[in-house]
This record gives structure tokens, C-alpha cells and sequence, in this order.
């Protein structure tokens, strides 16, 4: 018999709570999974801490873990320094990373590099991070870099709070669960061209995902908890996804690469999710798919379609088509080795309706 040598690790969250009042239950959640000895509770200095950092840490102490609260404003080496600091200094066993994406980036990377577990307590959905086993930091020039962490073991997902935050959050959400169209695209492309490894499981249930958001987005509305919902799952389920590709890959290709780069030169970038979505019209052109359907769905939903929309001048639109291929340079994409030309950029943004 021939050998088979193929060797796989997928991290996945084990207990996924999503719904109504969910926050109540995590005294219990930890219980469930054994988790023993003192909690850390990463969450922000203000929104986040009132509506519910300082909940989970009530909760915590009567299901008689020993908490401690810290407080991020930012995501940086300093910062995660100093909370992996005060972690091991406490000697504590687990952390909850309660709130948007900084603090559960920073809760999942502080907890990977000390070893212990890590809960994900999202209070926005405005991105896939919340599921997943990457985090990203930004570099001095703010260049992004993207990390292999841990997946949480828990996600506990209150749409009860969740609903109640900004719509422009969950809106943005929606934009990085449809980018998963053209990152699949790219995926299968690298495949193709540079032999890139390739989970067709991964990018059925990723393309199956940005299909929720698409079929439903006449539901996703302002305060509505049932589109909180719908949202959540989308983006835990792409979190999965990256968890069984073991790469972000099918959730982030060119679409996440143009997002990238206007994070660099942009003076005030836009959402993540604000971005990828226009991103993903761009990309789905470049393509030859049906970008006004996407264009369509995230109008539709409320988020942003144009250069206008994101707050961002149309020169740095274009500047960030043509510079896009050089971030992840190794990660293959449609935008190829040598990206766009200044011309072809235009272009594409115009024939999009990105830019006038
Ligand atoms: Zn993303």
C-alpha cells in the first residue's frame, strides 16, 4: 500500500455561542470547558468596557474565577508587550478578548504566546477576525502584517450588543465576507499558476458564506438583531474556513490586498470591511464575474461603494490599485507580479463607478 504522508492541523473554536443575551452564559461556557484558575479581560477603555467588559468580568468572579480587567486602546508590539506582561505577572490561565477587532487581535495573540487559551467575546461584527486563528498588527511604515495565532476556543457572539453598536460595523462586516468571492478567485488562480495549495473544502464553505450575505441582504438592516445574527454566522463561518485552509486565503486575496495598501497611504483609511467591499467590486470587474451584483448587495446593505462613500480621495484609490501586488507579495492574486498600470487603474475604478 502506498504511504500516504499528507499530515493536517485544524484549529477550530470548540464551543460557538451566538444569539440573544449569549453574554450571560460565559461564567458557564468556561465551567464547561474546564478552564481552571484566573481570567484576563482584554477589552476597551470606554464603549466597549461599559456595554460589556465590565459585564463579563462580574460574571466571571461569581462563577468564582479570580479576573483581572486591562484595557487596549491599540494594537502594536508595545501593546501586546505590555498585556502579555501583566498576564504572565498575575500568573493567569485563560483570556477574553471583549470588543472590536483590536482587542480580540490582541487577545489572541498575547494568549498564543503564552500558551493558554483564548475565549472571543466580539461586540461588533465587522470582521472575520472574531472566528479565526490570524490576527493582523500593523508594521512602523503601517503595513499590515497578518499572523498565524490561535483560534479561540470559545466565540460568544451577544447579538443583543451587537445590534445595538453602529450599523456602519456590521455593514462592513458584510464587505469582508463578500471579498470571499474574489479571494476564492485568486486562491484557485495561484492554484493554477504557482501550483498554491488549495482546500476545496475551505473555498465551497467560504464562497458558501459570502452567498448568506448575498441572498440576504435586503434583510441585514439598522437594529435589527435577526440581521446581527445573519452576520455573525457569516463570519464565524469564514473564520472556519481560514481555520481549515490553515491560511487566510480564502477569505482575503487581491480585494484585501487593495484594503491593505490604502491602510498605508490613505490619511484616514476607512473600515477594513468598507474598503475590502470596494475592493471586491474592482476585483470581481478584473475578473470579468458580475461586480454589479456585488456592487448591488453592499449598496443594498448601506455600505460604501464609491471612493466618495469610504472618505477616501480618488488619487489614493488609485495609487492603491497600482501598489496593492507588492503587500503579501507571496500570496498570488490577479493582480499578478507587476499589478496595475496608473492607466489600467483609472480605468478600472471608473468602469466600476468607484471613482467619477
Ligand atoms: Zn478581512
Amino acid at each position: 500500500m502506498e504511504p500516504c504522508e499528507k499530515v493536517k492541523w485544524m484549529q477550530l473554536p470548540r464551543e460557538v455561542l451566538v444569539g440573544h443575551g449569549v453574554l450571560e452564559e460565559i461564567g458557564r461556557v468556561c465551567r464547561h470547558l474546564g478552564l481552571r484558575g484566573g481570567a484576563t479581560v482584554v477589552t476597551g477603555a470606554r464603549y466597549t468596557r461599559k456595554i460589556a467588559g465590565e459585564r463579563v468580568v462580574e460574571i466571571l468572579a461569581d462563577s468564582g474565577y479570580e479576573v483581572q480587567l486591562v484595557e487596549v486602546q491599540a494594537i502594536n508590539p508595545d501593546s501586546i508587550e505590555r498585556v502579555r506582561e501583566i498576564i504572565k505577572e498575575n500568573k493567569m490561565s485563560f483570556v477574553l478578548g471583549v470588543g472590536g477587532g483590536t482587542i480580540i487581535d490582541t487577545a489572541k495573540i498575547t494568549s498564543f504566546e503564552l500558551g493558554i487559551p483564548f475565549i472571543s467575546v466580539p461586540t461588533i461584527a465587522s470582521h472575520d477576525g472574531i472566528a479565526s486563528p490570524r490576527a493582523s498588527i500593523k508594521g512602523d511604515d503601517r503595513s499590515p502584517v497578518s499572523r498565524q495565532a490561535q483560534a479561540p476556543l470559545a466565540v460568544i457572539a451577544d447579538t443583543r450588543i451587537i445590534s445595538s453598536a453602529p450599523f456602519r460595523f456590521t455593514a462592513a462586516g458584510c464587505g469582508d465576507i463578500l471579498a470571499n468571492y474574489t479571494a476564492v478567485r485568486d486562491w484557485q488562480l495561484a492554484q493554477r499558476l504557482q501550483n498554491a495549495e488549495f482546500s476545496s473544502y475551505a473555498a465551497a464553505l467560504s464562497e458558501m458564506t459570502a452567498n448568506m450575505i448575498l441572498e440576504n441582504a435586503a434583510k441585514i438592516k439598522k437594529r435589527d438583531e435577526k440581521a446581527a445574527w445573519t452576520v455573525v454566522k457569516a463570519l464565524v463561518s469564514s473564520g472556519v474556513a481560514i481555520s481549515i485552509a490553515g491560511s487566510s486565503a480564502p477569505a482575503s486575496g487581491s480585494e484585501h490586498k487593495f484594503s491593505h495598501a490604502l491602510d498605508m497611504i490613505a490619511d484616514k483609511p476607512a473600515l477594513h470591511g468598507e474598503q475590502c467591499g470596494v475592493g471586491t467590486i474592482m476585483m470581481s470587474y478584473l475578473y470579468g464575474d458580475d461586480w454589479q451584483r456585488i456592487r448591488d448587495t453592499l449598496k443594498e446593505i448601506g455600505a460604501p461603494t464609491t471612493a466618495k462613500e469610504l472618505g477616501i480621495k480618488d488619487e489614493y484609490i488609485i495609487e492603491a490599485l497600482t501598489i496593492a501586488h507588492k503587500i503579501n507579495p507571496e500570496r498570488y492574486t490577479i493582480l499578478g507580479e507587476s499589478g496595475l498600470t496608473k492607466e489600467a487603474a483609472v480605468r478600472l475604478a471608473l468602469a466600476t463607478g468607484v471613482i467619477e
